[in-house]
Formats: structure tokens, sequence, C-alpha cells
């Protein structure tokens, strides 16, 4: 039996840094991170991908914006559908054709726009830290916030952003169609941007919900839901640290959950970056999960040999 393994791909995987994030961009990148999945799929694991969608969704959410003198802007939870959408599209497109060009054909990639249910009464609700969207001149901001009821927040003396809240996700809504997929041998691609956010009212009917859901910790809920073996998580960096960017900076490699709780505890790992990925795994092994791993993009078939990486098992 092959492993499976739910690899949640980090903003390097569709980005770079500095790039303006043309079309042309974005799909180079897409064709280099499958590359890797490529390699993972011939060496015989079943993979189920999900991603990031910060700077697209960014744009698209500019784009409402910006268009509403002519075209209703929509709310958040469209536009993460949108950015589902067309990320969903770079992935299934490049694995086609890499897939195809390597003859294994078989596995056909399918994109599912997925929604997340979080809890209506979650914390984040009334706190939300999220920040989304362009930087305004104070006096727009205050203007949506008087006008639309939404929270801004001085961003760094780069100007005011809107925040959002950041619920836990607590439900894949989609998970069985995604199994069924995964189980007849289809290379998924779900709950990109960490899924639309929706949750369940009292007509127990699903709603869309304008918060963002981290992408991390989503995945994991995936990786559940689908029974995966592996849990991966690729990003811009090898490994984990702790101390991280200080002369006492170490990596690590191999660590036991016990290790790596303790070291969470003592506050290694930052939120908004490292915090939720390395929540996300340790969720994942004391839930029953195999292995969790945290690598960069480049040395991802590497790490899930075990040779990269930092691996997090019982
Ligand atoms: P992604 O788009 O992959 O989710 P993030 O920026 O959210 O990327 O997280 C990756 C970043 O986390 C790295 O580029 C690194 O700068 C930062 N980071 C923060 N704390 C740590 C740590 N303890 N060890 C390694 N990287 C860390
Ligand atoms: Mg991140």
């Amino acid at each position: 039996m092959s492993e499976r393994v739910v690899v949640a791909l980090g903003g390097n995987a569709i980005l770079q840094r500095g790039q303006r994030g043309t079309a042309q961009e974005q799909m180079a990148n897409v064709q280099h991170t499958v590359e890797q999945i490529v390699r993972m799929i011939e060496a015989d694991y079943d993979v189920v991908l999900t991603h990031g969608n910060g700077p697209q969704v960014g744009a698209t959410l500019i784009r409402h914006e910006l268009g509403s003198v002519q075209i209703p802007a929509m709310s958040m939870d469209f536009c993460g559908a949108e950015s589902q959408g067309f990320i969903g599209y770079m992935f299934v497109q490049s694995l086609s054709n890499s897939l195809r060009e390597k003859g294994l054909e078989k596995h056909q990639p399918v994109c599912l726009v997925t929604r997340v249910e979080v809890d209506p009464h979650d914390q984040a609700f009334i706190n939300p830290t999220k920040p989304v969207g362009p930087f305004y001149t104070q006096e727009r901001a205050l203007q949506r916030m008087s006008e639309k009821g939404e929270t801004w927040i001085e961003d760094a003396g780069r100007g005011w952003r809107r925040v959002v809240p950041s619920p836990d996700p607590a439900r894949i809504v989609e998970s069985e169609v995604i199994r069924h997929l995964v189980n007849d041998g289809f290379v998924v691609i779900a709950s990109g941007g960490g899924g639309i956010p929706v949750v369940v009212d009292h007509n127990g009917e699903y709603k869309g919900v304008e918060a963002v859901i981290d992408k991390d910790l989503a995945g994991e809920r995936l990786a559940q839901e689908v029974e995966a073996d592996i849990f991966m998580i690729l990003t811009d960096v090898p490994q984990v640290a702790i101390n991280y960017n200080t002369p006492r900076q170490k990596w690590l490699g191999v660590m036991s959950l016990r290790e790596m709780e303790a070291l969470e505890k003592e506050g290694h790992f930052k939120a908004g970056s490292m915090g939720p990925k390395v929540k996300a795994c340790l969720r994942f092994v004391r839930n029953g999960g195999k292995r969790a791993v945290i690598a960069s993009l480049e040395e991802a078939i590497e790490a899930l040999q075990m040779k990269k990486g930092t691996q997090i098992t019982h």
C-alpha cells in the first residue's frame, strides 16, 4: 500500500518575494512546485495538495474594491472562492501536463472549491487579528469602519489595514467527496487558502463568513479527514529552528511529540508564521497521524524520505 501524504504549500510555491504577481510569474512558480509533487507521485505516494492564497486573495480584494465603481464588490468568502478557483486551475493545468510527460497520466488532478466549517462562537470572531487586502489612509479606514462595521488597524506605519477573524477550522465540508476522489487515485487539490469559512446557522444552513482560516491548520484537518499517513508543510526555510534569527539559533531534525510540545510552550514559534505550522503538526501527530514534516519546498522529496526537514513523530 502506498503511503498517503497531504502537502500544504506555502506562499513561495506560487509567488516569490519581490515578484509582481503576473499570471506568467505565478504559473512558472507553480510549474516549479509541481516538479516536486510529480517526484512524490513517481515515488508512489498518494498526494493530496492544499495551498495558501495570501497575496492572491489580497489582489482579488483590491480588484473588487477598485472595480466597485462599475461592478459591485463581493465579500471575502466569494473572493476566497475566486482565488481557490484560479490557483487550482494553475495546479491542475501544470500537473496534467507534467504527469502526461512522465507517462503518469492515470493520476488525474482535480481541484475542489472547498468550504471549511468554523464555530460561530469561536473567540476569533470577538477579536479579529488577520490583516487582509490593501493599505488605506486613516480617513478611508475610519469611513469603512463606520459604514460597514469592519475592523481596521494601523499597521506599523505602513497605513491602515482591515483585520478579520481567523477562527479554528472545525471540519472540511467536502471531506467525503475528497476521500472518494483520493481513494480512486485522483490527485486532489482542496481547501486552498485554508478553505472558505462557513458556519451552520440556526436553520441548519451553511453561511459564508468574513474570515480567514489558517491554511496549515486547515491542512491538518484535511490530513485527518483523508486519513493521511504523513502531513507535510512546505515553506521557505529548510527546518524549524529554536531561537530563530538569533545567534543561538538551532535547527531541529527528528523530534518527538513531547519534545516539540515543550519547545512550543517555551514560545519559540512565532504566531502568524511558524506558530500555526508547529501547532498543526502537533495536532496531526496527537490525533494519531504517523508523522508530520516541515521542510523547504526545494527539499520536499528528501524530507518525505526523512533525510531533510523537521520530522515530528510519536
Ligand atoms: P508560508 O507561506 O509558507 O506559510 P510563513 O511566512 O507563514 O510562510 O512562514 C514561514 C516563515 O516562518 C519563514 O520564512 C521564517 O522566516 C519564519 N519563522 C518564524 N519562526 C521560525 C522558526 N522558529 N523557525 C523557522 N522559521 C521561522
Ligand atoms: Mg503562513
